[in-house]
């Protein structure tokens, strides 16, 4: 059954079953977890980042941008809005394809560590 809403669980790590229509956060991993919300029982993980997705928590859960899972079978697409499920429309092959490739040009563009990148940002602005 398709999910409508979404609850966060906050958690240090992962349970071995996860529930429908939570959403698992470990700030320790700076991951999130959840079944995938259309039903198809498939695990979601989403790594949280400037450069992947940004989780926002204020007594509901918000992931930016839309979680689009090309890898499942299902391949749905949807955005968590305040707890809530927002259906997006399906990607063509073409649209996942061209999205994969931007998503790896904006991780090229950040590198994992964020330490290094304020460093660098830091270095860039006051050199002269
Ligand atoms: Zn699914």
């Amino acid at each position: 059954m398709k999910e409508t809403r979404i609850v966060p669980e906050f958690v240090t790590a992962f349970p071995a079953e996860l529930e429908p229509g939570h959403l698992y956060v470990s700030a320790r991993f700076s991951t999130a977890a959840h079944l995938c919300a259309c039903g198809c029982g498939r695990e979601v993980i989403t790594p949280l980042s400037p450069a992947q997705w940004v989780l926002t928590f204020d007594g509901t859960v918000t992931i930016w941008p839309s979680i689009g899972n090309w890898a499942l079978p299902c391949q749905s697409h949807y955005v968590i809005d305040h707890g809530t499920i927002k259906w997006a429309r399906n990607f063509t092959r073409d649209e996942i394809q061209l999205n994969r490739e931007s998503d790896h040009r904006i991780l090229d563009a950040v590198p994992a560590s964020q330490g290094r990148w304020w460093d660098r940002l830091l270095r860039r602005l006051t050199a002269r």
